[in-house]
């Protein structure tokens, strides 16, 4: 579902029934505040309807000398009384149509933040965006104006047609073989209103997806000269959205303009076929005068049923892209789902013969990787970059599932335990942008929400954030910028740090996490992990020989594979690849 706007391929569609059905979930829990708001916005055009029949009986009383002040005041109230009720009608209209979007919106934005990463891998963010803010949006209009404009316009549009073939079943026939034949062509028309709008939103997405990657690396951005080739990117994407905004306007007003087409034929239709009626004595004058009067009634439905049904089109190229997006997995992590109470004790992790491969079509990243780790104590993860030492982790956090062999912790496959158990029991220290826009308190508190302030001017000590914070003019109220970029490096980390400790884990995750720090501050947090590890399971993948030398036990991997597992001196003397990559200091940088 990557999207762009650009691409030629047929957007994707749902069919007719689905679209309907999408549609109507969402219209459904509305349906009777749909039906008040309508009813009301009727019987507020029917007051103002009475309003001539009352000034005529005005000028009529003024005419006899009559006093006027009962229906002065009559009309005063109707006029009151029915742009009130109007007001109310078109309110709750348009309240339920911001209710139906809210409503979306919040079941979709639900499902998004628990997709499985195997579908976040394949999407674009900016795209997922686009959809929970642009499409909804469309949803306002079908839900509410057209279902109202299609009920009234239908029932108008029966009535007038009764009326007609009281007084002439022939022009009726006339009439109604007119409009079903340009209506036929109207009917051509729609689907292409819908192809231009889901391009055209398709098209906004790709905005967003571009926006959204200039924004998220906008000092590479700068540095890369790219500021122009990017906007050039996002114009061409506007202009995209243009251009089938634009196609989307002309096949509208096909539409549009065939309705005044269908009633114009008609009309000649029926005075042509009508005359020679009235000159064979089929029908009277006056028979035909009405009918052509009726025929100029027919309008006021036709054209809101034809803009119902425009708006239904637009409707339903937001439904497709809305229902792609709720298709996505989701991992079954309910809100109600609390984590039970923890034993405090350290986790033990194992892999049995664990083969895994990010997809279907990409080659596996782990080939059969076993190793077994007891509660506490610190093990640090060493191999070439690309060896799949990173995925470990993300397979013991359950981001992604192994396709082969088994994944425990505390010896219970994580398939077998409760997402939100097993997450609570871990804190993870990812390799990059570890820091959120916010302040450096909720940064703090992101993972653990109710810990309390001597709790986080422990971990604060802990990770030798104390003397930042005590500098900072505004301290743990600071804001740290999108993805924390007022925060040096190093800083960034010793955050993510903090905010994993402050979760309590039983199991600490750090993705060389000491890699941007200097020698001072990484010698500190040598300490904290030594001391953590005493309480807590503590995994490391290590890029400096100095968290190595530290480590109870290190598994060196290569190319998907368990090496070897040993203490340092025991791997320098047994396995060749950890004593180059030992004697090199920088454990991690041999590629392949
Ligand atoms: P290491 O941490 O040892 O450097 P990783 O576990 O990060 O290695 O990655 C192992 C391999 O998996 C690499 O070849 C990488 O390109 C690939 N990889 C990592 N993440 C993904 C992903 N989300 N989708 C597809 N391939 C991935």
């Amino acid at each position: 579902m990557d999207s762009t706007g650009t691409s030629d391929q047929p957007p994707p569609r749902l069919p007719a029934r689905e679209t309907w059905r999408a549609l109507y979930a969402h219209f459904r829990p509305h349906r009777w505040t749909v039906a008040l708001g309508a009813s009301l916005a009727l019987v507020g055009t029917v007051a103002g309807l009475a309003q001539p029949l009352a000034a005529k009986s005005l000028v009529d009383r003024l005419g006899e000398d009559q006093s006027i002040t009962g229906v002065l005041i009559l009309l005063t109230a109707l006029v009151l009384v029915g742009t009130a009720i109007e007001a109310v009608g078109a309110y709750i209209l348009e309240r339920t149509a911001e209710s139906v979007v809210l409503a979306a919106r919040r079941s979709l934005i639900g499902r998004l933040l628990r997709l499985r990463l195997t579908e976040m891998d394949r999407t674009q963010p900016g795209d997922l965006m686009s959809r929970v803010t642009s499409d909804t949006t469309l949803l306002r209009a079908v839900t509410t104006q057209s279902i109202v404009s299609a009920a009234t316009g239908g029932l108008a549009f029966v009535a007038t047609i009764v009326l007609m073939a009281v007084m002439d079943p022939v022009l009726l026939g006339v009439t109604l073989g007119v409009i079903v034949l340009i209506g036929s062509c109207v009917a051509v028309v729609m689907p292409k209103i819908a192809r231009s709008t889901q391009r055209a939103q398709e098209a906004v997405a790709e905005i967003s997806t571009v926006l959204e990657r200039a924004f998220g690396a906008f000092r590479t951005v700068k540095a890369s000269g790219a500021e122009e080739r990017e906007t050039a990117v996002v114009a061409a994407a506007a202009t995209e959205a243009w251009r089938h905004g634009v196609r989307s306007a002309k096949w509208q007003s096909v539409a549009w303009s065939s309705v005044g087409l269908a009633v114009q034929v008609s009309f000649l239709a029926v005075l042509g076929i009508g005359g020679a009626r009235v000159a064979s004595g089929a029908i009277s004058i006056s028979t035909l005068v009405a009918f052509l009067l009726f025929l100029f009634y027919l309008i006021d439905p036709v054209s809101r049923m034809v803009e119902a049904a425009t708006q239904y089109q637009q409707g339903s190229a937001a439904i497709a892209r809305i229902v792609e997006a709720e298709r996505l997995q989701t991992e079954e992590l309910t809100t109600d789902e609390r984590p039970s109470a923890q034993p405090p004790s350290p986790a033990s992790v194992a892999f049995e013969e664990v083969t895994f491969s990010y997809r279907d079509d990409l080659p596996p990243v782990h080939q059969g990787v076993s190793f077994q780790i007891p509660g506490a104590g610190m093990t640090a993860f060493v191999g070439p970059s690309g060896a799949g030492k990173t995925t470990v982790f993300a397979l013991i956090e359950r981001f992604y599932e192994a396709t082969g062999g088994r994944v425990l912790v505390d010896g219970k496959d994580v398939r077998g335990w409760p997402l939100a158990e097993l997450r609570a029991a871990m804190g993870y220290v990812e390799q990059d942008a570890p820091v959120l826009a916010g302040t450096l308190r909720e940064n703090l508190v992101f993972a653990a929400p109710d810990a309390t302030d001597e709790q986080i001017t422990e971990v604060l000590v802990k990770a030798r954030l104390d003397t930042l914070v005590e500098r900072l003019p505004d301290g743990l109220n600071t804001v740290v910028g999108h993805r924390g970029s007022k925060l040096s490096g190093g800083e960034r980390q010793r955050v993510a740090i903090a905010r994993a400790l402050l979760r309590k884990p039983r199991l600490l995750l750090m993705d060389e996490a000491t890699s941007q720090l200097d020698a001072v501050n990484e010698m500190a947090l040598r300490d904290v992990v030594a001391e953590v590890s005493k309480e807590v399971t503590v995994l490391v993948v290590a890029h400096r020989l100095s968290t190595v030398t530290l480590a109870d036990r290190i598994v060196v991997m290569d190319a998907g594979k368990v090496r070897a597992v040993g203490t340092h001196a025991e791997l320098v003397a047994g396995d060749p690849l950890y004593g180059e990559l030992a004697a090199t200091q920088f454990l991690s940088h041999r590629t392949g």
